[in-house]
This record gives structure tokens, sequence and C-alpha cells, in this order.
């Protein structure tokens, strides 16, 4: 059967594309430029038996316009949404993001409305835990009946000012109360259900087209900056989150579009397990010599000497996930590991 990937070049959704094609269905991927979708074509049939001919692109290229994807979503048999700004920025109004994330999601849904009711049967939608968590004094653990209000209030009352997490926090939170609003309001007429997932922080290897480190999306420059010690992204090594390597979430996927009405209409948080920076600076520092043997002064930071005494912050419920569907995670050996193995195989 044939699945939409909206924003199919991104480096989530590459690997959603690549999953599903290996699992035999055929993408219909959107992009905002058609140069896009012919590089992620180039690249998915280099990685082997011709991957990428199971892939056709359509362009998309402003996804709030009313009836951007009433085209994309005729003959598919289920909708996997992507597509939404990811951006850190101090300068930008809120509205600059939340506005594309929030009218983004309508606008997909709509047009799954309007133009699949009669073919889709099923829309994942893909959140964050941005949509879940709030900074609380103490440390949390948060399951799927939390939602991040705290964001939204700070992106209202501090405009421009507010933090640049908060901002995109917002826009995400905003964009899946959209979804489930919609799905609320149009009851009784929509013959498809939503599945939304809601990830942390987001690693691991790439495969969409990056030309140099300072291409990588947020994430994946986030762990490389940190891990080299230097750039824009380079965290302070105490902060705590979570995270989740990007092919266990494309899996994810895969397995919400296999099952049946268990999904239906639930969110779920999906995550491996909560870390600190100076846990993958320290591992780093392990595994460097044999997968990244080109780098030799990567960061150091503090190394942890005693691993019970880290202090975790931010913790999530995933019994509902493991519970629907019986999703396995990496270790952030693994996943550093081929990280690590792919910065060497690119040069950087
Ligand atoms: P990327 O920046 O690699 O991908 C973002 C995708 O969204 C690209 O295809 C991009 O298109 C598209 N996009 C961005 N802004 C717009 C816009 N205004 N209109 C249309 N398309 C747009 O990031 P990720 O792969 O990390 O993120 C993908 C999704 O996953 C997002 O919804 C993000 O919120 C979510 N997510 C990411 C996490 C992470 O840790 N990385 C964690 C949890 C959720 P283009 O290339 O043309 O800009």
């Amino acid at each position: 059967s044939k699945i939409l990937v909206t924003g199919c070049n991104g480096f989530i959704a590459a690997w959603i594309v690549r999953t599903l094609l290996e699992k035999g269905y055929t993408v219909r991927g959107t992009v905002r430029s058609e140069d896009k979708g012919i590089k992620l074509k180039e690249i998915l049939n280099g990685l082997g038996e011709g991957l990428g001919q199971g892939l056709e692109f359509v362009v998309v290229s402003d996804i709030v316009k009313e009836g951007a994807f009433d085209e994309a979503v005729k003959g598919v048999d289920a909708v996997v949404h992507t597509a939404s700004p990811v951006m850190l920025s101090a300068e930008a109004d809120p509205q600059e993001i939340i506005q594309p994330a929030v009218r983004g999601t309508r606008s997909i849904l709509n047009s799954t409305l309007k133009q699949g009711n009669d073919n889709v049967r099923r829309l994942v939608f893909l959140s964050s835990t941005a949509a879940v968590l709030e900074i609380h004094p103490e440390p949390t653990t948060f399951s799927e009946k939390d939602w991040n209000d705290q964001s939204v209030r700070e992106a209202e009352e501090l405009g421009k000012k507010a933090p640049p997490m908060s901002k995109y926090r917002a826009s995400k939170s905003l964009a899946e109360r959209t979804a489930w609003k919609f799905i609320d309001d149009n009851r009784g007429k929509l013959n498809w259900d939503l599945v939304v997932f809601n990830p942390p922080f987001v690693f691991g290897p790439v495969i969409h087209d990056v030309s140099s480190p300072s291409a990588l999306n947020v994430t994946t420059a986030m762990l490389y900056n940190t891990i080299i010690g230097r750039g824009p992204h380079a965290m302070d090594l105490t902060t705590s989150n979570c995270w989740i390597d990007v092919r266990d979430l494309a899996e994810a996927h895969g397995l919400a579009l296999e099952k049946d009405q268990e999904v239906a209409n639930e969110r779920m948080l999906v995550t491996a397990g909560p870390y600190v920076w100076q846990e993958w600076v320290d591992l780093a520092n392990i595994l460097a010599p044999t997968h990244f043997p080109s780098h030799s002064n990567l960061a150091k930071g503090n190394p942890i000497v005693d691993r019970s005494k880290v202090a975790y912050r931010i913790l999530y419920d995933t019994s509902k996930a493991h519970r629907l569907l019986g999703i396995k995670y990496r270790s952030k050996e693994e996943c550093l590991k081929d990280t690590l193995a792919d910065y060497e195989a690119r040069g950087w």
C-alpha cells in the first residue's frame, strides 16, 4: 500500500521513508522544492536495490495554504505528517514557528478529510515530548496525560523574548492540540484514525542530504557540537533529557501502520530513556578510537565517576508504547557507535 509522508527530506522523515520502503510500502513524499525530492531519491537508490524506486514525490511549496495537500492525499492508504519548523531562534516572533506548525497540521487534516476520506485509514502525526513536558523545580516523570501549557503561556506572554526552546515547544503543543480537536470536531465523519508519537531528542546516523556538520538538523547538531566540544548547539553537559534513536522512531511509525484498532486515537511517548550530555561525551571518548579515529581531541567535560549519582530531571512513562507496539530501543552505545561511524565516513 502507499503512504504519504510530509516533509520527507527531513532527518527523521528520511528514515521513516527508508523504513517503509524496506517494509515493502510505496511512499509518496512531499517536499518544498523539487531538488530536495530528487536528492532523497538518489540517496535511497544509493542504499541498494533501487530502494528509491518506491518513492514518488510531490512538491507542496506552502503547507499552510488552503487545500495544500488536496492532491497529495489522493489514493494513499495512510498519512505520516512530519513537516513542521524545527528552529531555536532568539530573534523570531513565536508566531513564525507556531503558525506553520498549527496551520500545516490543520491543512493536512482538512485535505485528508476532504480528498482522502475514502482511501486513508490512519494519520500518524509526529508530535514531540515538547507537547508533554513542563519544567518543574523537582525531577518529574511525565505520561501521555500531561500537556505542555507552560511553553504556550511563555510564548504568549513573552513574545520574541520567550526562550527559543519555549517557542518551539509551544508550536508542537499547539499543533498536536489542533490535531486532537480536529478529530473531536469531526467524529462520525472520519473513515480514519489518528496516532500520535511524542519522542524526545532524536539522535542517530543521518541519511538525508547533509553537506557539512553545519547543515545538520537541530538535535543531531547538538550531539555533534557537544561531542566535538564547540559550535552553536554545544550543550551544558550537566543538563538532562531523554532520547530515542532515529531508526527506532522510524520503526515505531512502521508498527503504527501495521497495528489495527489497538493504537487508534492514542498518543504515545517513545523513548530509550534519560541522559545527561556528559554521558554522550564519556561514551564518545571510549568509542572514538575505533569508530571516529580521525578526531583525537573530543570534548572531555567532567567524566562521570559514579553513575548512580547521575541526576535525571525529566523522565517519561513509556509503558503505553511498550504495551501497544512492543517497541525495542537501541542503547546509547549502539546509537553513538553508528553515529560516530557516520561522521567518520563523511570525513567530518
Ligand atoms: P528537520 O529539520 O530535519 O526536518 C523538518 C522537516 O519539516 C523538513 O522536511 C522541512 O522542510 C519541513 N519544514 C520545516 N518548516 C516547514 C514549513 N514552514 N513548511 C513546510 N515544511 C517545513 O527536523 P527533524 O527531522 O528533527 O524534525 C521532523 C519532525 O519531527 C518535526 O515535526 C519535529 O517537530 C519532530 N520532532 C523532532 C525531534 C528531534 O529531536 N529531532 C523530536 C521530536 C519531534 P525543508 O527541508 O524544506 O525546510
